[in-house]
């Protein structure tokens, strides 16, 4: 009894010691397996036919690894590995994954895990008990399993149960260690891994601003290998002399008082490389959160780059500007999908609003003259269903009740969210537009008194070829009435004067019949005319003065038009004839889109065109004579115009009319019969053209 006594404490006192040699063991930082291995062969040591291991729970706790075996046979142990962590592959497994302990105290007689057949095959291998006992870590979390195994069947004593708990314990700090270590080498690497690969200079300082850390980046920017500047103040390497003083005062204030302006901000400043020239860096410092003295973390980035396109930029931007301000010339993009607009500052300044003014097309419609509003919308609701370059003109009516012209031309694209979208140029165009209608202004008065002036030459003219022979007539007759006063009458002398009366009388008439032929009379010239195609070039003629006039011009052509015979000539004189006084009568409207719809059709046996305005439309007593000549309600007016071209439609054997429309204006029409014969010859009335008016006066 006294000896056995004195084997338990040998036992016990060897037992201590093993101990203490494996904790030895696991702070010299031997390796886990190292440490698992003495301690199976340690607790092997405590009775006969005993047998230990360790197993592992992988990192994803779902599988169970190698951890130590020492005495155990490969087969064995290899048949354990690998099995999931579960109540049914074995006892360690089940130890694990119920974290309690599992005594299978005679294996012949156990039924747990039949399903893997885990009984036989470690009966197989000699062995009758098993006691697995999970190992925890600090956190409660299981780590392993540590197994006794016998060749006999034996359930564990008490001894044997504090054993277990010992020795599980010392398995778990091996573990665990084992494990941190790996944690921490991992980390190591990795964040030598960030530091290498860093774009940024990192560089780490102490709390007397010792350079820690130079990472590669930090080396290829400054040019300083890291061999050469850890150790040294950081200050002194890389800020440039006339800074360090302050650095040095900040970081002591730091020290000092914990107040800083620069921990924890993005700062730019200046740096130093190590051959002396200075480059622009942006810095960010972070204070490492470590117990004791203070350390840093630097960021720092080489801005050179950034700055110099910031600048460049920036001189891009001051031109644009300029250029924009000179040329009064502004841009502006628009989505229409989000409505967002946006303005260069040129816009905003002709504009007349504030730059911190978000722009809206209501407010772009608050800006825009009443007048030229229907004309916006028009173009908005256009240009919104579908992507379409466009270039309009409108006005803007300013506060101060001042008139703006703008011209605004657009480019359609998509931007990157397929959304699409118009970028464009507006021009303030006023000075040119004012002078362009001042230039109209001149033209027309000048075509006006052109006109009263030829007029009065022809008059003058006239009266002068007339005058003669009427003052020969006046003066032969007063002579033929003196010489048949005479007593006696000289009757021959007043016959004489009689027949030069009437020779005066007759080069009168024969001047009115010359001034006929060449006035009223020209030859008619007969040929194939497509009347769509001359439209078309009376429209192109015209199309400045409608632009001007602000008239919206629609045409509405039948593409399979028939030609027609005729003069295309004085039929383009009708056209514009009636297109002129559409775009007169509407001069006036504001109200409403100015809107002009030059139509062609085919008739039963003719060819119509028809000319329809909003314009202010006939007084209904004027309906019948407005193609009377000389019929005008225009204060510049001739009267002319239609009276001519009915003329003109009457020769070619048509008709020309004229109807109010059902809501504003009028609507003029003519047709041309398609079957015109083989009239080569028509002779046609008035053309009160310059040429021929030229003509006349040469030939008088
Ligand atoms: P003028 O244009 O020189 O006045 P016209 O013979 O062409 O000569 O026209 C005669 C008149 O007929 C015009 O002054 C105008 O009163 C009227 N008129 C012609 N066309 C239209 C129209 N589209 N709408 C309203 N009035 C018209």
């Amino acid at each position: 009894m006294i000896e056995s006594d004195i084997d338990d404490r040998r036992r016990a006192e060897s037992l201590l010691l093993g101990e203490k040699q494996l904790l030895e063991m696991a702070a010299a930082g031997s390796s886990m397996s190292d440490i698992l291995v003495a301690l199976c062969r340690l607790v092997e040591t405590t009775s006969e036919g005993c047998y230990c291991s360790v197993v592992l729970v992988d990192p994803t706790g779902t599988r169970l690894e190698h951890g130590a075996a020492p005495s155990l046979p490969a087969t064995f142990i290899n048949s354990i590995i690998g099995r999931p962590v579960n109540a049914d592959s074995g006892p360690c497994a089940m130890a694990a994954h119920l974290n309690e302990q599992v005594v299978a105290a005679n294996l012949t007689l156990e039924t747990r895990w039949a399903a893997h057949a885990w009984c036989p095959m470690a009966m197989a291998h000699g062995l009758q008990a098993c006691w697995s006992t999970p190992i925890t870590s600090t956190m409660g979390k299981v780590a392993g399993a540590f197994a006794i195994y016998y060749d006999k069947p034996r359930t564990p004593t008490r001894e044997q149960q504090d054993l277990i708990a010992q020795f599980s314990h010392v398995a778990s700090i091996a573990i665990e260690r084992s494990q941190s270590d790996t944690a921490l080498k991992q980390s190591e690497a990795r964040k030598a891994a960030i530091l290498d690969a860093a774009l940024d200079c990192i560089i780490t300082m102490d709390h007397e601003g010792r350079v820690i850390e130079f990472n590669p980046a930090a080396e290829r920017t400054f040019g300083y290998p890291r061999s050469e500047i850890v150790g040294r103040e950081l200050a002194a390497a890389i800020i440039p002399p006339a800074l360090r003083k302050k650095h040095r005062q900040g970081m002591a204030r730091y020290l000092k008082t914990g107040e800083t302006r620069l921990i924890g901000k993005r700062v730019e400043m200046t740096a130093v490389r190590a051959d002396g020239s200075e480059f622009p860096v942006e810095l960010a410092i972070s204070r490492i959160p470590l117990e004791g003295p203070p350390s840093f973390t630097c960021y720092l980035r080489d801005i050179t780059e950034r700055r110099r396109s910031e600048e460049a930029l920036q001189r891009s931007g001051a031109f644009l500007t300029e250029a924009q301000h000179l040329s009064k010339t502004g841009s502006f993009s628009w989505c229409v999908a989000t409505g967002e607009i946006i303005w260069s500052e040129q816009v905003y300044r002709i504009f007349e609003f504030d730059q911190a003014i978000p722009v809206t097309l209501q407010l772009i419609g608050s800006r825009v003259h009443p007048d030229d509003i229907s004309l916006m919308k028009d173009m908005i609701a256009r240009v919104s269903a579908e992507a379409e370059d466009f270039e309009y003109e409108h006005r803007l009516l300013m506060p101060d009740q001042s008139v703006k012209y703008l011209h605004l031309v657009a480019h359609a694209i998509r931007n990157r969210s397929g959304q699409l979208e118009y970028v464009g140029a507006v021009q303030d165009v006023t000075k040119r537009r004012i002078s362009e209608e001042a230039l109209e202004d001149v033209r027309s008065e000048l075509a006006r008194v052109s006109r009263i002036a030829s007029l009065g030459a022809l008059t003058a003219s006239i009266a002068h070829e007339v005058n003669q022979p009427l003052s020969g007539i006046l003066t032969n007759a007063s002579t033929c009435l003196r010489m048949l006063a005479a007593d006696p009458p000289n009757v021959d002398g007043a016959r004489e004067t009689a027949r030069r009366t009437m020779r005066d009388g007759k080069r009168a008439s024969d001047v009115i019949v010359r001034l006929r032929a060449l006035f009223g009379k020209r030859r008619f010239s007969m040929e194939r005319v497509h009347l769509n195609e001359a439209t078309q070039e009376v429209i192109a003629l015209l199309l400045n003065e409608l632009k001007r006039n602000r008239i919206i011009l629609e045409t509405d052509f039948d593409d399979c038009l028939p030609a027609i015979m005729g003069d295309r000539v004085q039929l383009q004189q009708v056209i514009l004839n009636l297109v002129r006084n559409a775009s007169d009568a509407m001069g006036g409207i504001d109200n409403r889109p100015k809107r002009l719809i030059v139509k062609t059709e085919r008739d039963t046996g003719s060819v119509r065109l028809t000319v329809k305005d909003e314009g202010v439309g006939f007084a209904s007593h004027d309906l019948h004579r407005i193609f009377d000549a000389f019929f005008t309600t225009k204060e510049a007016g001739m009267g002319i115009g239609l009276s001519v071209s009915r003329s003109i439609i009457e020769n070619h054997h048509g008709r020309l009319w004229a109807q109010p429309n059902d809501t504003h204006g009028a609507s003029v029409s003519f047709s041309i019969p398609l079957e015109l014969g083989s009239a080569g010859n028509h002779e046609l009335n008035a053309n009160w053209g310059p040429a021929t008016r030229d003509q006349a006066m040469r030939s008088l």
